[in-house]
């Protein structure tokens, strides 16, 4: 997620949508930029041996129990044996979408991170949380990036679901003109313009051209992991758990972070690996 999602030279808050979080265990960070945050994490899980145990650009299917009692797990070509398991496969497998369609020849302009954003693009931001609103200012901010032109777009007027500093930094944008502000209003439809750009028609009326829309909205659960781990989940394909140690409808198998929870944050991820690793080792003895 940091990796991918992250902006260059992001501030790490503790604090985030709004929600303020202290550490229960032992793993803490400390706020800093998106790449002191990394090296901190590397520095950690190398201190302890873990950094090479990482098995990367591997998609697990499922989490399933064997008659040993074991679950299985398929890493790769080899298949990893475990009496306990933690799943944080976090929501942003699947970004969330807006209802309306997107013509196709327009998709390739219609992303979910900046990472595609060139200089010089008109680029709209959709969303009213601490990603929109980081992404929204952090393309002003951005040196390489001084020629687009950039539009928050929220559904409602005033923000509020940000924590302090982004709606200050946002604000500050807005208010300078930096930023331009399409707050209030609703995307309605999106249509091709003349050259394959976007003509983004809003809820009151009016409409604008875009090089760009990138959408700042969450994500969703991953619903076919967890039912094909056997895992039950909830109205809204949340995973069922004991709120106390996070352990599933299935012995040993844990859910954590994003997975659990639509307004996730680093700090409530390492709380609740805190509990759950509180349970484990409770259930060893
Ligand atoms: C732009 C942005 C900025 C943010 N800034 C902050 C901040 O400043 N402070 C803060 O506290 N929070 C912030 N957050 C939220 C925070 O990043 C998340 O709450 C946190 O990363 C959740 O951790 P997680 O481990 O649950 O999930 P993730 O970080 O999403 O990690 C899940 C991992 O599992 C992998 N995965 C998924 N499915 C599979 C599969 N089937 N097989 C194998 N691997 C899989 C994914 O590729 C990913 O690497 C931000 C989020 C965004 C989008």
């Amino acid at each position: 997620m940091i990796h991918k999602f992250y902006k260059k030279g992001k501030r790490v808050d503790r604090d985030w949508m709004g929600i303020k979080f202290d550490f229960v265990g032992n793993v803490r960070f400390e706020e800093c930029s998106k790449e002191a945050y990394i090296k901190q994490m590397d520095d950690l899980l190398a201190s302890h041996g873990l950094l090479e145990k990482f098995v990367y650009n591997t998609e697990i299917w499922n989490v399933l129990k064997g008659d040993d009692g074991l679950f299985a797990i398929n890493v790769g070509d080899d298949v990893v044996k475990a009496k306990n398991v933690i799943v944080s496969v976090g929501r942003m497998g699947k970004p969330n979408k807006p209802g309306y369609k997107f013509p196709k020849a327009i998709r390739p302009r219609l992303n979910f991170n900046l990472s595609k954003v060139e200089d010089g693009e008109r680029v709209m931001i959709v969303g009213g949380g601490d990603t929109a609103g980081e992404y929204a200012y952090g393309l002003v901010e951005l040196e390489d990036m001084q020629n687009c032109t950039v539009t928050l777009n929220y559904r409602k007027a005033v923000i509020n679901r940000m924590n302090p500093t982004n709606t200050e930094m946002t604000m500050k944008y807005i208010d300078n003109g930096k930023l331009a502000n399409k707050m209030g209003v609703d995307v309605e439809s999106v249509e091709i313009a003349e050259g394959d750009l976007v003509q983004v028609n809003f809820t009151d009326g009016s409409n604008a051209i875009y090089d760009r829309i990138v959408f700042a909205l969450g994500g969703t659960s991953p619903k076919d992991f967890l039912v094909n781990s056997k895992i039950e989940t909830g109205k809204w394909d949340e995973p069922l758990m004991d709120e106390k140690t996070l352990e599933t409808n299935i012995s040993g198998l844990y859910t954590i972070g994003d997975v659990v929870t639509d307004q996730g944050s680093i700090a409530l991820a390492f709380n609740h690996a805190s509990f759950v690793m509180n349970d484990i080792v409770a259930k060893a003895k």
